[in-house]
This record gives structure tokens, C-alpha cells and sequence, in this order.
């Protein structure tokens, strides 16, 4: 599996992040279905943005680069995605692609242009267009674009190699290409061939990617090898914050950055952006982070409440529950992600077992079970993560949980009352709900 990673000239913003979170959450759920997979995710630390970004803060390319990268590290890190099995920078590959453009002019693909940057051919590649679908027939063959991003309507021959101009200043490679340095596109090409090979599986980014760059990946790659580059690609759609297209211009512009020093949870916000099917647009609003904030507190306080739990049995109750949970919430996964289903069928699950706890019907076996198909969930969604021992009540407080509960069916109100408020001291809060008594932690 190969994902496009950062382009590390700022800090990654939140749709950067729906891309890794929701290509984290593929990865996870292979695993739960116990594929191998082999993940590498390249570092983009040299093309047109880089460049000018270093320039712009006059040091060296490598100095602003890394500075980026770290930061992109410690954010995924604060989301709790999983590392990728390889980290490939591009400015460590530069052999690789240097003997993959050769092979694209020794097959008569790539040719040099009079600005002495090497092209590649898109008429020589009658697959051209294949997964963008764009015809060939109609753009303007011979036409080229040296730049890395450029629209669809704009397609022609693309630089493979650019050739050292004076804007580049101290960013050049000296090779049998001549002095320069590479393409964006070809960087993903020779990475992703070099460590998964010349055909893998799944290729994943975001629709922007989809053209020029995944275009150029497949034309490069194929027409270099003879064989089918990627036999899976799953592209992401766009994130709107509050509605809108994320700009700085507009003021709704976060990076993950921004959002964690408002005293947002990572947490909410993983959940939040996993949450709406990757191939649908998600709208990001701090209404639905909220939301988000208490759908994990639910999972992670039935969690903590089931350590607690020592009732009767629930009969074939918990039995029945269990086989309907695992059988929606797979199958919904098993196709493409449908994380909509699945979460509905796994809070409709934590809904009923808290029904069964209040009810008393729930053994600590039962609580066992069902706190280790949670933990299976959790391995997917990575919202919750270790429920420690210490997190479940004391003997303390639940004593005065049933002290409480024995006055209120003597409907002694006042001692109630008081027993409710030295939990609260103790940072639980006690509710009275039509399904009977629950407790959580106070939020601190
Ligand atoms: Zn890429």
C-alpha cells in the first residue's frame, strides 16, 4: 500500500489529515482482517512549494524540509495513526528515478526539451487519461508544463527532470540527466517501485491527486515496466470547513496545529474526521466535533463501566447482541469503509449493553466479552486505547452509588442529595436516566 504523503512546506491542515486518517483506518481494518501490509508513505521534500518556501525563510532546502517533517510526525503521532512501515524522502531517491527517466527516453517516452528539462511523451502512452478519464485526442500533444500542479484542461507533455534554472538556486542534482533536479511526479513512481515493487495493490490519496499527479504515476510506471502499476486506487473527497472551501482567505483554515491549540481533543477530532464515508465530501464543523467528543466519551465510559460490572446473566441476550454487532459492523467495513453503518451498529450495541448493565443482567464474564470485542473495535477506530483498572470506581464511590440508590427508593431526597455531591467531589457524576442510575467521570 502506497499513500502519497506530506509535502513538507507547512504544517499539514485538516483535509491532509482525512486523507491519513482515513487511509490509517483502511490500513487497520486489513489488518483486523489479517492482511499483510506492507505501507509506505513518501515524504515530498523537494519540488516547486519546498523550494520557494526555503527561499522565502532564506535557508536550506533540508533545514526547512525537516523542520516540517518532524512537525507532520508529531501531529500524526497526536492523532494516533499508525506509523507507515517505510518513510522514503525523495531527495534520498534521486538515483531511482534518475534510472527510471532513462528508461523512458531509452524507450523513446521521454524525450529532452529545448529548455534542456526532460518530457515525458503523452502520446506515447495510449493509456493516457485512463483513471482521470480525460480523452487525448483532446489536448495539445507537444505542449509542455514544467510545473508540478496544473489543471486538467491544461494537460500535455510533463517535466520529468528540470533542468537547473537560476530559481532553483542551490537545489540541483549533477547527474546524467545534467544539472537539475526532479519532477513531483516521478518521485512517487520510483519510491513507490522501489519499495513495493513494479505492480502493488492499493495506491490512495486525495482527489486532487487523481490529476496531474496518480495520471503521471501510472503513465510513468507502466510505460517504464510493461505492467499494471496499482491494481487498487482510493481516492478521498474533499473536506469543507463550515461549509466551505478551506482558505486562508476565508478565515476557516486549520491546520491540526490550530485545532489542538484551541483545546480540541485529537481524539474527537480522529473520530470526527473518520466518521463520514471517505468518498463522500465531510463538512467540518465544530458543532460536529462536539458531537464527535461525546460518541468517544460514550464508547470509552461504557469501557470503563465494564470493569465494574458483576451482575446476573443476561441469558442469550449479550449472545445475540454480540453475533448482530460483529456481523454489521463487518460487513459494513468490508464494503469500502462503510463506516456510517458500521458506527450506527456499534453504538446501537453500546446503547443495549448499557441497557443490560442498569438492568443488572450482565456478568463480569459477559463484561470480559464484551470489553474485548470493544477493544477490537478500538484497534480499528483508535479512539479510546487502553481503559486502565484505575479508571473503574473505587469500592469508595460504589458504595455510595448504592447508599445513594437505597435513599432515593426510601425517597430520603436530602441524603440523596448529599451522597450525589460527595461523589461529585470525587469527580463522578451521578445521573438518574429512565433506564436507572449511570455514572461518568467529570470532564476535567
Ligand atoms: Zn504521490
Amino acid at each position: 500500500m502506497y499513500t502519497c504523503g506530506p509535502t513538507v512546506y507547512d504544517y499539514a491542515h485538516i483535509g491532509n489529515f482525512r486523507a491519513f486518517l482515513f487511509e490509517d483506518l483502511l490500513k487497520r481494518w486489513l489488518k483486523h482482517r489479517e492482511f499483510k501490509v506492507l505501507h509506505v508513505m513518501n515524504l515530498t521534500d523537494v519540488d516547486d512549494k519546498t523550494i520557494r518556501g526555503s527561499q522565502k525563510q532564506q535557508i536550506p532546502l533540508k533545514q526547512y524540509t525537516e523542520h516540517y517533517a518532524k512537525a507532520f510526525f508529531e501531529d500524526a503521532k497526536a492523532l494516533n495513526i499508525e506509523p507507515a512501515d517505510v518513510y522514503p524522502r525523495a531527495t534520498e531517491h534521486i538515483p531511482e528515478m534518475v534510472s527510471l527517466i532513462k528508461t523512458l527516453i531509452q524507450k523513446g517516452i521521454a524525450y529532452k526539451g529545448e529548455d534542456n528539462s526532460i518530457y515525458y511523451a503523452i502520446n506515447k502512452f495510449p493509456d493516457y487519461g485512463k483513471l482521470s478519464h480525460i480523452r487525448i485526442a483532446d489536448l495539445k500533444t507537444g505542449a509542455r508544463v514544467k510545473v508540478d500542479e496544473y489543471a486538467k484542461e491544461e494537460a500535455q507533455d510533463f517535466a520529468l527532470w528540470k533542468a537547473w534554472a537560476s530559481e532553483d538556486g542551490e537545489v540541483f542534482w549533477e547527474t546524467e540527466l545534467g544539472k537539475g533536479r526532479p519532477g513531483w511526479h516521478i518521485e512517487c513512481s520510483a519510491m513507490s517501485m522501489r519499495y513495493l515493487g513494479e505492480t502493488f495493490d492499493i495506491h490512495c490519496g486525495g482527489v486532487d491527486n487523481i490529476f496531474p499527479h496518480h495520471e503521471n504515476e501510472i503513465a510513468q510506471s507502466e510505460a517504464a515496466t510493461g505492467k499494471r502499476f496499482v491494481n487498487y486506487w482510493l481516492h478521498n473527497e474533499h473536506l469543507l470547513v463550515e461549509g466551505k472551501r478551506m482558505a486562508k482567505r476565508y478565515g476557516n483554515y486549520y491546520t491540526l496545529r490550530d485545532l489542538l491549540a484551541k483545546g480540541c481533543d485529537p481524539k474527537a477530532i480522529r473520530y470526527l474526521l473518520l466518521s463520514t464515508h471517505y468518498r463522500q465530501q465531510f463538512n467540518f464543523t465544530f458543532e460536529g466535533l462536539d458531537a464527535a467528543k461525546s460518541a468517544v466519551e460514550r464508547l470509552t465510559n461504557l469501557m470503563r463501566r465494564l470493569r465494574d460490572v458483576n451482575g446476573e446473566s443476561s441469558g442469550e441476550k449479550l449472545a445475540q447482541l454480540t453475533s448482530q454487532v460483529e456481523r454489521c459492523f463487518g460487513e459494513a467495513m468490508d464494503d469500502d469503509l462503510n463506516v456510517n453503518v458500521a458506527f450506527a451498529s456499534m453504538f446501537d450495541f453500546v446503547r443495549d449493553v448499557n441497557n443490560l448493565i442498569d438492568a443488572n443482567k450482565l456478568t463480569k464474564t459477559e463484561a470480559e466479552q464484551v470489553y474485548s470485542l470493544l477493544t477490537s473495535f478500538d484497534k480499528v477506530l483508535g479512539v479510546v486505547g487502553e481503559v486502565s483498572k484505575e479508571e473503574a470506581l473505587s469500592m469508595e464511590a460504589q458504595e455510595l452509588i448504592s447508599k445513594r440508590e437505597e435513599a432515593r427508593k426510601a425517597k430520603d431526597w436530602k441524603t440523596a442529595d448529599e451522597l450525589r455531591q460527595k461523589l461529585k467531589a470525587m469527580g463522578i457524576i451521578v445521573e438518574d436516566t429512565a433506564q436507572g442510575v449511570r455514572w461518568r467521570r467529570e470532564k476535567r
